[in-house]
């Protein structure tokens, strides 16, 4: 939308005269503009002011126009617009007898005469019968306001004339409404032409009057109600919109209609709605005005939003064309400039609706069950129904799900979207119970601590009871059931011993004395890691003799006592230290090497780098002295030789000799450094590269000599070809474990309910170890069989994958 349609439009509409001042009124060539010319002596008393020339710019002048122009002019667009949900106001403005009503309304007895409202209702209807998509309902209403009282001059039509109803003008967030006014559908052009002129001429107030007895001072309102709905998919778009055609009462002075009485006191009351009128128009014309008094008159209240705002508005100054209404035409062109400093910014008022939506919607679904129907008695499935799944059938379902978890059946048939949805939810249920068993469970073995709580888990793993990954490493029951402990001190203090004897160690607690001492003050705390609750229920007395004796077993190994079996592996820590000095002694060597080979390069790099520094602080110390120099020698003057080159003293010379042998161990220097950072970060790869091997062959040497089951280890003994990280630990240790699961499931579960079975079921579960055992052992006896499976590697033979 352009500049000029953001504004309110204003046309001059000439009533037709045989008079027409020719010298007083002039009209632009462009049909655009009206200038009037007054001789002062042309009518004294009058016009006494001192200009006499007016010039009035409007959008368009009819004169000596027909009805069909001048609607096509004025109301046509405004018209169409509508049609598509923009709202729009025309109004008819002049002194009785302009030609006010012969516009708006026209003249009843000829077709061709006609005004804008019977070609607006014409339109209207011309253009919802030709439309096919949108389904358009019009309605009329016709207000009347005299004296400041509202009539409805359509009452009549559907009641006796009488209205019960008293008529307020009445705001809403929609707009503004007249509250008991009838609004009458209409379904055919004939039928509102119907209202229009057997209701609404018949009842207008008429008051007889000097100028034209047809006249009338009152404002009517014609009103066109247009409601488009438009399916868009399953919505229904609703754009409503209405046309207020305005025939506004005379707006000339009193002095001049020599009315009196009843007729005077009318008058007075036209002019003061009127110039309250112009008063709204002068605000709005204002955009640094935020309040506009709409509600200070009826006419201006009706009008509220029907005036610029978001509504095209039309104004039609009528004026008559004789000398002798010179003032009044003045005076209506004015109002039609000012009309035109309106500013507006129409918008299309379109709403859905939820009703119809949600109606339209159910009509949908009703469809397409029928249409699911048909395919289904088509695809001879005809027990498929859509309907909520009853209580029964959800049951069957859960049953159903049960049943196929426990492999009971293979499959779930699909029979619809409901059935799967259901399935789903019932795997959803069963996984969330298993959840809270699981976690249930463990918190009644175990006590739990934040993973994320670095000091307490550090303290767990110097502790001994999680490895650096956070796994577990000692379980307090293993001893109920364990087969599986390996000797430790076996492997101590750097004696070449069999790692699979039965010599026995003194028994060790390092690992758990150690927890007691450093998880003091971090339990209980938000879980994740998992230790053993009975490591923490010791005495405090016995917690600082024993901080004493793991102080003294780490600083100082004890002796081997080849009798004694330990009851857990030893604590990681001290494992390590073990490790390095023997079957990871090489790698430990290598390791390092490396990094006292990186440590060195480091601290080189480091004293290099200060030299450098130092070397650059000089440099730029004889730098300033030469410049110093150099502005002595300007100052004093310079010495050319006979070559023209300029002669420079001893001190001046040295000086660039010196900067010259700093410049070349400067770059000495760096090139070093460069070389040196290149060499670190070599080494500390390697270092790196050695760190992970350490920690991963001892990982693996941890877990076969302290995790394994004794038996397993017999298979492993040397001269087989099974060598130490060859079998994925959780597979051996998970022989038992399942066993051992079993048995606490089973303990929990029916135990309760039958304590004296505990003998039994403890008895069948010990046979069914060895069954496992047994299982586990021929299984690795075919492996050793199976000739190059695995190719022989000493178990002891140091690890010389890195060679510095
Ligand atoms: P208003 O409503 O402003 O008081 P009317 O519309 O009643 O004035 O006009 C007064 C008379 O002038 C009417 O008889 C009307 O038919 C006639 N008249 C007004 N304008 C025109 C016009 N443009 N062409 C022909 N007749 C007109
Ligand atoms: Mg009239």
């Amino acid at each position: 939308m352009d500049a000029v349609d953001k504004r309110v439009r204003a046309f001059v509409r000439v009533k037709p005269t045989a008079d027409f001042a020719q010298d007083v009124i002039k009209f632009g060539p462009d049909n655009k503009s009206i200038d009037i010319y007054i001789k002062k002596d042309a009518k004294k008393g009058v016009v006494n002011n001192k200009q006499t020339d007016w010039s009035f710019r409007l959008d368009g002048v009819l004169h000596n126009t027909s009805q069909e122009l001048a609607y096509e002019t004025v109301a046509k667009k405004l018209v169409s617009e509508a049609l598509i949900g923009y709202n729009g106001t025309i109004m008819c403005y002049g002194q009785t007898g302009a030609g006010k009503t012969y516009t708006m309304t026209g003249a009843t007895a000829e077709y061709k005469h006609r005004g804008i409202i019977p070609r607006a209702i014409q339109q209207v209807f011309k253009a919802t019968a030709q439309s096919v998509d949108p389904f358009v309902t019009v309605r009329i209403s016709y207000l009347e306001i005299y004296n400041e009282t509202l009539f409805d001059l359509l009452a009549t039509v559907t009641s006796n004339g009488t209205s019960d109803v008293p008529m307020a003008v009445v705001d809403c967030p929609q707009g503004v409404y007249v509250k008991g006014l009838s609004i009458h559908s209409v379904s055919h052009e004939e039928d509102a032409l119907n209202l229009l002129f057997e209701a609404g001429e018949t009842n207008r107030v008429i008051a007889e009057h000097t100028l034209n007895k047809n006249s009338s001072r009152s404002h009517c309102i014609f009103t066109i109600y247009i409601e488009s709905r438009f399916r868009v998919f399953s919505d229904v778009k609703c754009v409503n919109s209405k046309i207020n055609l305005i025939d506004l009462a005379g707006s000339e002075r009193l002095s001049k209609t020599g009315s009196e009485g009843q007729v005077l006191k009318e008058a007075t009351y036209i002019n003061k709605s009127l110039s309250f009128l112009e008063q709204i128009i002068v605000a709005l014309a204002d955009p640094k005005r935020d309040h506009i008094p709409f509600r200070q008159s009826k006419l201006t209240h009706v009008l509220k939003d029907s005036l610029g705002g978001n509504c095209n508005t039309v104004l039609v100054a009528n004026i008559c064309g004789e000398a002798v209404h010179v003032e009044e035409t003045l005076s209506s062109l004015r109002f039609a400039t000012r009309m035109k400093w309106i500013t507006t910014e129409p918008v299309i008022n379109e709403t859905y609706d939820r009703e119809g939506t949600v109606k339209a919607l159910e009509k949908e679904i009703i469809l397409l069950k029928q249409e699911l129907a048909m395919h289904d008695s088509l695809g001879n499935r005809s027990l498929v129904t859509y309907d909520p799944l009853t209580d029964i059938q959800i049951a069957e379902i859960k049953s159903q799900v049960h049943r196929y978890l426990k492999g009971g059946i293979d499959e779930i048939d699909i029979v619809n979207v409901r059935q799967v949805q259901e399935v789903f939810k019932q795997f959803k249920l069963i996984v969330s119970q298993q959840e809270h068993e699981v976690e249930a469970r463990l918190r009644s073995k175990y006590a739990l601590i934040d993973k994320n709580d670095f000091a307490a888990v550090a303290a767990v793993r110097k502790a001994g009871v999680v490895d650096v990954d956070g796994h577990l490493v000692q379980e307090e029951d293993r001893r109920d059931f364990g087969t599986r402990t390996a000797p430790f001190a076996s492997r101590r203090g750097g004696k070449k011993k069999s790692r699979r004897s039965n010599e026995q160690p003194k028994k060790e607690r390092i690992g758990s004395s150690l927890s007691r001492r450093d998880l003091d003050g971090f339990l209980p705390s938000k879980s994740q890691v998992i230790i053993p609750t009975k490591d923490l229920d010791m005495k405090e007395g016995a917690r600082n003799q024993d901080t004493a004796d793991i102080d003294a077993e780490v600083s100082k190994p004890a002796p081997v006592e080849d009798s004694q079996q330990p009851s857990s592996p030893p604590s990681k820590p001290l494992a390590f230290e073990q490790f390095k000095e023997e079957c990871g002694s090489e790698i430990n060597r290598i390791f390092k090497e490396n990094k006292s080979i990186l440590l060195a390069r480091k601290k080189r790099s480091s004293t290099v780098a200060q030299r450098i520094n130092f070397i650059k602080h000089e440099m730029e110390g004889i730098k300033k002295a030469l410049e110093a120099q150099k502005q002595e020698r300007w100052q004093q003057g310079e010495y050319v030789d006979d070559k023209g080159q300029i002669i420079i003293d001893e001190k001046e010379f040295l000086l660039i000799m010196k900067l010259k042998d700093l410049k070349e161990e400067y770059r000495s220097g760096y090139a070093e450094l460069q070389d040196l950072k290149a060499e670190i970060q070599y080494c500390q790869h390697l270092v790196d590269q050695c760190r992970n091997k350490l920690i991963s062959e001892f990982e693996i040497w941890y877990s076969e000599s302290f995790l394994i089951p004794k038996d397993v280890q017999e298979a492993l003994k040397p001269g087989g070809n099974i060598r130490p990280g060859m079998i994925p630990i959780n597979r051996v240790t998970c022989l038992e474990e399942d066993e051992q699961e079993r048995f606490e499931r089973m303990q929990e579960t029916t135990l309760p309910a039958c304590p004296a079975s505990l003998s039994f079921y403890k008895a069948k579960m010990k046979t069914d170890q060895k069954h496992t055992y047994a299982r586990t052992m021929s299984s690795l006896e075919q492996m050793r069989k199976k000739p190059g499976l695995v190719a022989a590697a000493g178990k002891n033979k140091p690890l010389s994958f890195l060679h510095v």
